[in-house]
């Protein structure tokens, strides 16, 4: 699991030149885990995957280095997930997923894309959804939140003020950029305790790139241009982030 972090570590000891940055992407579920499936029966974790490798693809010609915490059909707990990220000290994790609506109606006519940064509390009863659908498939073997206190781990991790902020910073970034580069519709920046970003070091953030729950938008998001599209979306997002920050340094 923490391979690519090892080699990374070793290549740099060895003097190789630095990267521009380390950025961990997240392609949700896998494996048993299948995430929320199309209308016509594609599954989330499948095109989290393909849409996380574009990105990935991207972001090393940007000169980046890129960790997958997943590359094939696998399940990975949700705790190594930003565990990934930590050990190889990334500069930011990104959770790629696609959302779905609970009932045939909210189906037909939902569309568009959200990116969420971490609170404790949800924005609203959509987003306190769509955390509780992505939080479902936590592992057997991923550490279980203290019952009187399930919203613990999120608390602690949400007094790294400055990383909350370049989560911040990093969800309106990439959102802008997806929304202005897909033309879909404009759901907005929100936040709520999503379990795989409660345990990042560094600005984290998850985007529900389109509603797979809708059969249009499935089939758009399965076509390999508007992955693309998405995928350098994506990409330039984190690049503009990657340049405030730098500006915000000197
Ligand atoms: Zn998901």
């Amino acid at each position: 699991m923490l391979a690519p972090a090892a080699a990374l570590l070793l290549a740099l000891a060895a003097g190789a030149a630095p990267p521009a940055f380390v950025a961990v992407i997240d392609p949700g579920h896998g494996g048993v885990q299948e995430g929320a499936i199309s209308p016509r029966g594609v599954r989330e974790s499948d095109l989290a995957l393909e849409i996380a490798r574009r990105v990935a693809a991207r972001l090393r010609k940007m000169g980046a280095k890129v960790i997958l915490t997943r590359t094939g059909d696998i399940a990975v707990p949700m705790a190594n997930r930003a565990a990934i990220a930590n050990a190889i000290r990334a500069d930011l994790f990104v959770s790629i997923h696609l959302n779905s609506m609970p009932t045939v109606e909210a189906r037909r006519v939902t569309t568009g894309v959200e990116t969420y940064f971490l609170s404790a509390d949800a924005t609203d009863t959509h987003a306190s959804a769509v955390a509780a659908r992505e939080n479902a498939d936590r592992l057997a073997g991923d550490p279980e939140p203290d019952p009187n206190d399930p919203v613990g781990a999120i608390l602690s991790s949400l007094e790294d003020a400055a990383s909350l902020e370049g989560s911040s910073r990093l969800a309106y970034a990439v959102h802008d950029r997806l929304v202005s580069s897909t033309g879909a519709l404009d759901r907005g920046v929100k936040q709520a305790p999503f379990y795989v970003l409660a345990g990042a070091r560094m600005p984290a953030v998850l985007v529900e790139v389109g509603f797979i729950s809708n059969e249009g938008e499935a089939e758009r998001l399965r076509a390999k241009d508007y992955q693309e599209k998405v995928a350098a979306a994506l990409a330039d997002g984190i690049a503009v982030f990657r340049k405030e920050t730098r500006a915000a340094r000197r």
